[in-house]
């Protein structure tokens, strides 16, 4: 293994090389601001390594350098991090494809290439091939922190790649090369690299030179630890993109908070504008950054929020918290429980004050995520009463399907006396305004909250009940309505009224049972038709239709 050897890519990062090289994409910034992510990635790592490895304390400055050769037509990325040991630089950049780049890879192809799907390269773990949007070819010069011998790693960005060792010593850490396309010479120009290190990496928290002069070129203010008032929409904006990898796109909303007991703590949280689950990406697993005293521990960290917040991007920063905390003794670790409980009410009070504050804003939350916050009132029973506040659902009060009707709108509205939240579940709008069981609520003018995500029928059984009142699905046999005011819109007709009804209505009854036979459990006369001849109804404790439906479709 110590000589020249050659590789193939792995297929799908194969696929992905094609289509980044032959993209006629506009915005190739993210190229170098995924190289620069990388390098100060492993600059993280090194920093902590320094920090909990006595052998390696001597580290030495911690730093990017980014050094144009336009006379050469060559830009180079260099850092002092962790580097890579040859077997990494095999696995890491071509044969092992992370989870995620197939979704990719079909998103890409099957939308119109445009740049916010490219944007999203850096999400799906091969942020480092983004390199060959600018570049025809690709050297990476490396060595690890645990090793004295350098490895080379080069390719052309078609099928292959080769690995190498270096002749001679070689600084620690890594030194990518590219060589600039034709139509990509702008990138060897400072005036361009820092216009990029401005607009994406402002906030890589190690200085970022520009070789071969050194001047400093980012600011690495942790906004975290200033005061709300001082941080700019712009300075949070940019923050976002750091931590998200999300192009030029703007957070929906954010959320800067600082707590002094009894747990010290900084975070800033960030809600993306999109819920890319929602168009068939698989499940997000991004967590949110943790920093013990600025340094960061872990970049991934799922134990700050309840996983229903998956889609949250931020960080969080704490004096409290040693510096070798492992993944592993994060969960049992007291002070990130604490942290943990304090930040999930300071979302829940966020959410609260934009329902209040900025509808709109709102609104589009509940579009793009309220099926996750469902799945928190779902599995959530802590949490259960703030976040069925937060739940919204389509309902008989609105003419379209929009989902904005809280539970507490809805008793609001309700008249008084009304003991119970009715709602029906169905496929879709469509269907479920067709169900004859809401003739009666029509005519009565109750409003019914309609079920129109499939989610929604497995929350009202979560919940059961909402401010003391049942919740009913208005399909069940024993439906219980409101008093109503007048005789005629009774319910409950008169005893009189019922036997004479009986008696002329037996026979049809019976000729019912003959057709359907065993097929239902009882055929019996309603009185909650308006328009309809029959309807079908739930046994008592029974499933409802709609939830029969989903049943069948997951047995399937
Ligand atoms: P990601 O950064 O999401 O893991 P990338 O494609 O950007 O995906 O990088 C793949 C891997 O290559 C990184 O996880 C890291 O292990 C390694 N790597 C990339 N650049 C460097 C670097 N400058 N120093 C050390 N390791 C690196
Ligand atoms: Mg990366």
């Amino acid at each position: 293994t110590q000589e020249r050897q050659e590789f193939a890519f792995q297929a799908e990062i194969k696929q992905l090389l094609h289509l980044l090289s032959h993209s006629l994409y506009q915005s190739r910034d993210i190229a170098l601001r995924e190289l620069i992510s990388n390098a100060s990635d492993a600059l993280d790592k090194m920093r902590f390594v320094a920090l909990t490895d006595e052998s390696q304390r001597e580290a030495g400055p911690l730093e990017i350098v980014i050094e144009p050769r336009a006379a050469e037509n060559q830009l180079v990325i260099r850092d002092s991090g962790v580097g890579m040991t040859r077997d990494e630089l095999v696995t890491n950049l071509g044969t092992i494809a992370h989870s995620g780049s197939g979704e990719f890879l079909k998103n890409l192809s099957s939308e119109s290439k445009d740049k916010a799907d490219l944007s999203l390269i850096g999400q799906f773990g091969v942020g480092f091939y983004s390199a060959f949007m600018i570049a025809d070819k690709v050297e990476v010069r490396t060595r690890s922190y645990r090793e004295e011998k350098g490895w080379e790693w080069e390719s052309e960005g078609t099928g292959r790649f080769t690995v190498e060792p270096v002749e001679g010593p070689l600084p620690r850490g890594a030194e990518i090369v590219l060589h600039l396309k034709d139509d990509a010479k702008d990138f060897a120009t400072p005036e361009r690299i820092k216009e990029i290190v401005k607009r994406y990496s402002s906030f890589v928290p190690h200085p970022i030179k520009l070789g071969p002069g050194d001047e400093v070129i980012n600011d690495q203010k942790p906004i975290w630890v200033e005061p709300k008032r001082q941080v700019t929409d712009e300075q949070y904006q940019r923050f976002y993109q750091h931590l998200s990898h999300h192009g030029d796109e703007k957070p929906l909303w954010h959320l800067h908070v600082s707590v002094d007991s009894p747990i010290q703590f900084h975070a800033v949280l960030f809600c993306p504008p999109t819920n890319l689950e929602r168009f068939g990406f698989p499940r997000l697993e991004h967590g949110v950054s943790l920093c013990a005293k600025r340094v960061l521990v872990q970049n991934d960290c799922r134990e700050l929020l309840p996983d229903y917040l998956r889609f949250l991007f931020g960080l969080v920063d704490s004096e409290d918290l040693p510096l070798n905390v492992s993944r592993e003794t994060l969960q049992d670790n007291s002070v990130i429980r604490r942290i943990r409980a304090s930040l999930l009410k300071s979302v829940f009070d966020r959410l609260d004050q934009l329902a209040k504050d900025q509808p709109e804003v709102f609104q589009t939350f509940v579009d793009q995520f309220g099926v996750l916050i469902k799945e928190g009132a779902i599995v959530d029973p802590i949490n259960r009463e703030r976040l069925s506040k937060l739940i919204r659902f389509a309902s008989s009060h609105n003419t379209d399907a929009t989902l904005n009707v809280s539970l507490d709108d809805y008793l609001a509205r309700a008249p008084e006396g009304q003991k119970r939240i009715y709602f029906l579940g169905g496929p879709d709008l469509a269907a479920i305004k067709k169900n004859p069981n809401l003739e009666i609520f029509r005519k009565r003018n109750l409003e019914v909250l309609y079920l129109i995500e499939p989610i929604d029928e497995f929350v009202m059984n979560a919940l059961g009940t909402h401010a003391g009142k049942l919740l009913t699905s208005i399909d069940s046999d024993d439906l219980e309505l409101p008093e109503a005011a007048a005789d005629a819109e009774s319910d409950k007709p008169k005893e009189a009224d019922e036997k004479k009804a009986e008696a002329g209505f037996a026979r049809v009854l019976e000729l019912f049972r003959q057709a359907i036979g065993d097929r239902v459990r009882e055929v019996r006369e309603s009185h909650r038709l308006t328009d309809s001849p029959c309807c079908l109804v739930n046994s008592d404790g029974g499933f409802t239709m709609q939830m029969q439906r989903i049943l069948k479709m997951a047995n399937k």
